[in-house]
């Protein structure tokens, strides 16, 4: 089989949509939101933890709840809510379970031997729940003789009181107020006429979108709804395979930067409107602030500049994934050297420019670059990031930097700053792999 990532395609819708379809689908959201509050509530608590999986209990349940009657909600949307909530029940007793484990393998005052109790108490989803409910847990085969060799070794009464106490501290009630959108399986909806028709709360009445592309998936989509605009996206989760790329050899060094978003060890350049797209987005923000402030009881102007906001950020991250591309296809690298990402020091040269629009993104950038490499099989190692701008990339030494260009007193090479800190990248990640670079202690 093939590897995968998995990826979120999204489409939007094209034009505004007449206020009666808006208002049809604010319905189903409103509904999806109200059954994922229901499973919350019902199956959120430590009671419900032996039928999270796989789910039929809870299913069979929720039908004969007749909630769904109450509500008049198509089934198709309610057993993707009522599944929807059980994924977040999941994935809360995940992070539960985790945090425990973490919290018990950092005290000292555990042996390993109870340690190693714990950890199959978390692990063991019958065995976790057993402890929460003050019950035996049914266990059966070599699971069962495990468990009983491990009771024997420790004092099994005191971890379950851990357990226990550590799972009160963090449990919480879920809940939603948020009814922006729901999942829709394929059989609500049909592509067609460069739209999509999606079933309603009334039988057989379809709601058109017309949308900006013309793909169409067979997967469950997630609607999410834009009020102030009347727009809709569609957010289809999909499997990419793993391209690999037999004339993807080279090493490539990089530095991150706010004016151009990437510089390679051979001094190309990448992502050049960065900064002057930034700076745009940056005084315009700052412009309708001003204007804000001045009338601050403009609500319907505030939501007008939230999705125009929304809208430049769109503008602004497809700028950044075209570019990224294009460094992928014109590189072909098999390996990437990048610099960590420093805690916030002395990045506070933003002097002239304002660049807080970039500095926003940077966190982006780097997840999408990290995406677009898995994807393309394409090694990313991050190197070491103190003084990589600083130091000659030639003779190590540190040198001086001036209007975008480096200086070595030592050797006397001169090259464009950033294209001397791709160098170093590469040459740090080149070495950390040979273990032969040691940070400079000269600073
Ligand atoms: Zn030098």
């Amino acid at each position: 089989m093939a590897e995968t990532v998995c990826k979120t395609l999204r489409q939007y819708s094209r034009g505004a949509i007449p206020e009666e379809d808006i208002k049809k689908l604010e319905e189903i959201a409103k509904d999806y939101c109200r059954v994922k509050n229901y499973v919350y509530q019902r199956y959120g608590g430590v009671g419900s933890l032996s039928i999270l999986y796989p789910g039929y209990t809870v299913q069979n349940q929720m039908t004969q709840s007749g909630l769904r009657e109450r509500l008049g909600l198509p089934s198709v949307y309610f057993y993707c809510a009522v599944f929807d909530a059980l994924g977040d029940i999941r994935a809360f007793w995940t992070r539960m379970k985790a945090g425990i484990q973490e919290a018990a393998a950092k005290n000292p005052g555990f042996t390993p031997e109870e340690l190693h109790y714990l950890r199959f108490a978390l692990k063991v989803n019958n065995c976790f729940s057993a402890i929460l409910n003050h019950t035996e847990p049914e266990l059966s085969g070599g699971i069962e003789e495990k468990y009983r060799k491990l009771t024997q070794e420790v004092d099994a009464h005191r971890l379950d009181g851990y357990v226990r106490r550590q799972a009160r501290k963090r449990q919480k009630r879920l809940k939603t107020d948020r009814a922006e959108g729901f999942s829709l399986t394929e059989r609500a909806y049909r592509y067609g006429d460069h739209g999509i028709y999606i079933a309603t709360k009334e039988k057989r009445k379809r709601v058109y979108i017309p949308l900006t592309d013309g793909n169409s998936y067979k997967r469950q989509l997630y609607v999410r709804l834009n009020k102030p605009e009347g727009r809709v996206e569609i957010l289809a989760p999909a499997d990419v395979r793993i391209k690999s790329h037999e004339d993807y050899r080279n090493e490539t060094g990089l530095s991150m930067g706010m004016r151009v978003m990437l510089t390679t060890d051979g001094g190309k350049t990448y992502g050049e409107k960065l900064g002057e797209l930034s700076v745009q987005d940056a005084e315009w923000i700052r412009e309708r602030t001003k204007s804000y402030r001045k009338n601050r009881k403009d609500n319907p102007g505030r939501k007008k500049y939230q999705e125009q906001k929304r809208r430049r950020e769109e503008r602004l991250h497809a700028y950044i994934n075209e570019e990224l591309n294009r460094f992928l296809r014109e590189e072909k690298p098999q390996t990437v050297y990048l610099p960590k990402l420093q805690a916030n020091g002395k990045a506070g040269k933003v002097k002239k420019y304002n660049y807080y629009a970039a500095m926003w993104q940077k966190g982006y950038i780097r997840k999408r670059l990290e995406i677009k490499c898995r994807e393309h099989s394409v090694e990313m190692v991050e190197v070491f990031g103190k003084d990589i701008s600083a130091e000659c990339s030639r003779c190590g030494a540190l040198g001086k930097k001036e209007d975008g260009k480096f200086y070595c007193p030592a050797c006397g090479r001169e090259e464009e700053e950033k294209t001397n800190a791709a160098q170093n990248a590469k040459k740090r990640g080149r070495a950390v792999r040979g273990d032969l670079w040691e940070p400079n202690q000269s600073s």
